[in-house]
């Protein structure tokens, strides 16, 4: 199943948790893991704090200090740092599920990571249930 996520800003991390778990809940798995997958080259995924709003921005504070927009860049479209960014991030995260829901913890959220936006994001939702082994 697909998620679709509207960003409104050039770089930023969208909680999507809510989102993944109601794709769990419609995929009727109990038992197994999820897998999320972004197919994008410069978007992300990660799982972080959701307590906290500051850490995300400190995230992104980060990767702008980590990732700079280096004059020897060659790539025609201009946008290299989301893609290096995209790549230290990820496109894909795995959370178990048990009874239903995700596993994820206390203060745990899963983040889309836009690096290009603003855009119209997809995220591909998959449910597996685990094999019985009795
Ligand atoms: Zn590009």
């Amino acid at each position: 199943m697909q998620i679709n996520i509207s960003t409104s800003k050039n770089n930023q991390l969208v909680n999507i948790t809510q989102d993944v778990q109601e794709t769990v809940t419609k995929s009727d798995v109990s038992n197994g893991i999820c897998f999320v997958h972004i197919a994008h080259t410069t978007a992300g995924i990660t799982i972080n704090e959701n307590a906290d709003p500051d850490v995300v921005r400190d995230i992104l504070l980060s990767l702008d200090d980590i990732v700079k927009n280096l004059s020897g860049f060659r790539h025609y479209e201009g946008n290299s740092t989301a893609h290096v960014k995209s790549s230290l991030m990820g496109n894909s995260a795995s959370i178990p599920i048990q009874n239903g829901k995700l596993q994820l913890g206390t203060w745990q959220g899963i983040y889309f990571c836009e690096f290009d936006g603003p855009r119209s994001r997809k995220a591909w939702v998959t449910c597996v249930e685990e094999l019985n082994n009795q």
